[in-house]
């Protein structure tokens, strides 16, 4: 069956129908806050296998950037389509759906206050990480409006400070995450983000008495168009860097360059790096795994559409927005049968691959 869902409401409901149905502990928490497109309430859901206080627990995470959870809901359907997880001894399965429900449901990368939830995991107390680069770039970056002329002018920007400073700066500085400029690009935000806060909560009940935790956090986007690929942030040379290569191979989980070959940019503020925070030092391994879909610079084309879509369409009901808003969801999403079956197969191996991991660590 097609695991794919249209809107953030039908992805919600057959995600909760299908865990409920094989056994599932469901938990909702709604960000009363804000609303979906249709004026529909909007929650992450929870849906717990295994018992609680399990010393042994593989937590999986879609919808981190709100749109590639299209993606993330259909992985964990589709594992879900295969019956309950087989848990090993002493294990449990949680999956968050829709961890940043707002930008799930409105198609948009970010959350409800343009925040990429996965740079918003920084101290939000002190300093916030400097991005020089970005604060050159922005203006170019994201124009008031999205014709020829401003697409070229965006393109000239960024040709010109790559003559000066070479591409992998770039992508460096484009993707690490900026804290200054709220209707930008990649914005981490300065506060908390609700989702922050909800990720922090479903640890506290989730994981309470996990002892190791393996992590798994869905986007596409990234990688060659179809290809499974994993971004590690377990540090090199540590036991749980040791344990995703042991689950997942060393060619998946040990490269240390991003997809086109530049260097991994130094990412601030990921769900990956709370989510560890928030177990207080007990051993988590897991990735980032995205599935790819477009270029790099196509990406981030698609990323600049959003926005621009957000801060600056006058009529979002107009033909060229609506074709906009299409094009963006085929980024993050799209609608071809052999890219959406090599999700659904890798996804699952991938979730199978790491909770009988799980079983054997230590
Ligand atoms: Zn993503």
């Amino acid at each position: 069956m097609d695991v794919f869902s249209e809107s953030y409401a039908e992805a919600r409901a057959r995600f909760r129908a299908r865990a409920g149905a094989l056994g599932g502990v469901l938990t909702a928490h709604e960000n009363t806050a804000v609303r979906g497109p249709g004026g529909e309430r909007l929650t992450t859901d929870v849906a717990r296998f295994g018992p609680p206080g399990a010393p042994r627990l593989l937590l999986a995470i879609a919808g981190t950037h709100g749109i590639e959870g299209f993606c993330g809901s259909a992985a964990l359907l589709a594992w879900l389509e295969s019956g309950a997880p087989a848990l090993p001894a002493g294990s449990a399965v949680v999956m968050v759906h829709a961890i940043n429900p707002w930008g799930f449901a409105h198609r948009s990368r970010t959350t409800e206050n343009n925040v990429d939830l996965n740079r918003n995991f920084v101290d939000h107390t002190g300093d916030a990480p400097a991005n020089p680069v970005y604060a050159e770039l922005h203006a170019a970056l994201c124009p008031d409006t999205w014709d020829a002329a401003a697409v070229a002018a965006a393109k000239d920007a960024v040709a010109a400070f790559v003559a000066r400073n070479g591409a992998a700066m770039l992508s460096d500085y484009l993707r690490r995450g900026q804290y200054t400029h709220p209707s930008g690009l990649n914005y981490g935000g300065r506060a908390r983000e609700w989702s922050n806060r909800i990720m922090e909560m479903i640890v506290a009940t989730e994981a309470a008495g996990a002892e190791r935790v393996a992590f798994i956090d869905w986007h596409t986007g990234l990688g060659q168009r179809g290809e499974d690929f994993f971004i590690c942030f377990n540090d090199k040379g540590t036991p749980e860097f040791a344990q995703c290569v042991r689950w997942w191979g060393a060619a998946k989980v040990d490269r240390e360059k991003a997809f086109e070959g530049e260097d991994r940019p130094r990412y601030t503020g990921l769900v990956f790096h709370g989510t560890a925070q928030f177990l207080g030092g007990r051993p988590m391994a897991g990735a980032v795994i995205e599935f790819g879909t477009r270029t790099g610079v196509e990406m981030r084309e698609a990323v600049r559409g959003d926005r621009w879509l957000k801060f600056a369409c006058p009529d979002r009901t107009a033909p060229a927005a609506r074709a906009l808003e299409a094009d963006i969801f085929e980024a993050f999403c799209p609608h071809d049968d052999a890219w959406r079956r090599t999700v659904v197969a890798a996804s699952r191996r991938i979730h199978a691959e790491a909770l009988a991991g799980l079983g054997g660590w230590g």
